[in-house]
């Protein structure tokens, strides 16, 4: 009979793994909006793809919205890290809100790149997931020209009106499916504009490369993250891709004993490979290896990997200056 005392042995640590520097910062210009101006903030769309962290911003006063009509006239709003289009941002305007923008640099930094490349006269294929927020505010930077393809048979249907098309995509899509998505558009569009660096964001590139690392030395990996994370959905699909067995988990709770029992086939204790993605805290990943060492985890090990230090600043009105000013 199973011994719960040895089902799991070790717990291996992706590295990097959990919050990135968009995510942090987009919470804590939220955390900060609600010490400076009080509750409630308005947030549009959840402020990062997490159960735990939206629960908890609703908590402390935040209010999350989709539509603005939702809002009064006169609150603050905030965009979520997935950014907008440039209708929701005249909206906003128009309605006169008070609006901080969340939204990642590095997604800004692809919403720059379409707004020039469109006044030079470029149409646009975008590679990324359907209704994904950060889909429809890149898409939604221009009234058209820009096609959005998902997978590998959409390419061959763009129909581009001009001869100058450029590539773009969402900032936390597999690497790998990416790169073959981008090769049928170079050889339907030989004449592509590729971005000068990849749109995928250095943090989704990170824990991916992590992740590829880690699969193959455990037998079983858990991802936390929320149903809604793009990027951590990729992190799941890409360990059963590698061949091994995964799960992705909103909290703690949701972890079976079953997948567990299920994964361990010869009977030997269990390694387990765990991460997290860039929308899931860390306290999460520290109940999931507080309920791993319940079930018998003796070591917790963290893999080599590389040290991230991206970090970005707060808009104005919300940096550390006007916190002092409190
Ligand atoms: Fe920015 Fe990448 Fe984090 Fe998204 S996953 S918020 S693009 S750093």
């Amino acid at each position: 009979t199973a011994n719960t005392d040895t089902l799991v042995g070790e717990v291996l640590l992706a590295e990097p793994r959990g919050f990135c520097a968009g995510v942090d910062r987009a919470i804590e210009i939220v955390e900060r909006a609600l010490t400076k101006f009080g509750a409630p903030i308005y947030v549009r769309h959840e402020i990062v793809h997490n159960t735990y962290v939206v629960n908890d911003l609703k908590a402390k006063g935040a209010i999350f919205i989709e539509d603005l009509a939702e809002v009064p006239p006169g609150a603050t709003l905030v965009f979520s890290a997935h950014g907008v289009s440039q209708a929701v941002r005249r909206e906003a305007a128009e309605r006169g809100f008070s609006v901080f923008d969340a939204t990642c640099p590095l997604v800004n930094k692809v919403h720059i790149e379409v707004a020039k490349l469109a006044k030079e006269g470029y149409e646009f294929i975008m590679i990324g997931h359907k209704g994904h927020p950060e889909v429809e505010g890149t898409m939604g930077q221009l009234n058209e020209g820009i096609y959005l393809v998902e997978d590998v048979a959409d390419v061959a249907a763009v129909r581009p009106r001009g001869t100058k098309l450029a590539v773009v995509t969402q900032t936390t899509l597999s690497v790998d499916d990416a790169a073959e998505i981008l090769a049928e558009v170079k050889r339907c569009f030989p004449e592509v504009r590729e971005p000068k660096q990849q749109d995928i964001c250095y943090a989704t590139q990170n824990r991916q490369d992590a992740v590829k690392v880690l699969a193959p030395t455990v037998d079983l990996v858990i991802v936390v993250g929320s149903p809604t994370s793009s990027n951590s959905n990729r992190l799941r699909e890409l360990a059963q891709r590698l061949g091994t067995t995964a799960f992705m988990i909103d909290a703690a709770s949701d972890l079976q004993q079953q997948w567990l029992d299920d994964a361990r086939r010869d009977g030997q204790p269990l390694r387990v490979g765990l991460t997290a993605g860039a929308s899931a805290p860390d306290i999460l990943v520290q109940q999931v290896i507080a309920r791993l060492k319940a079930l018998g985890a003796g070591a917790v090990r963290k893999m080599e990997g590389v040290k991230e230090t991206v970090h970005f600043p707060l808009p104005l009105g919300l940096g550390d200056k006007s916190m002092a000013e409190l």
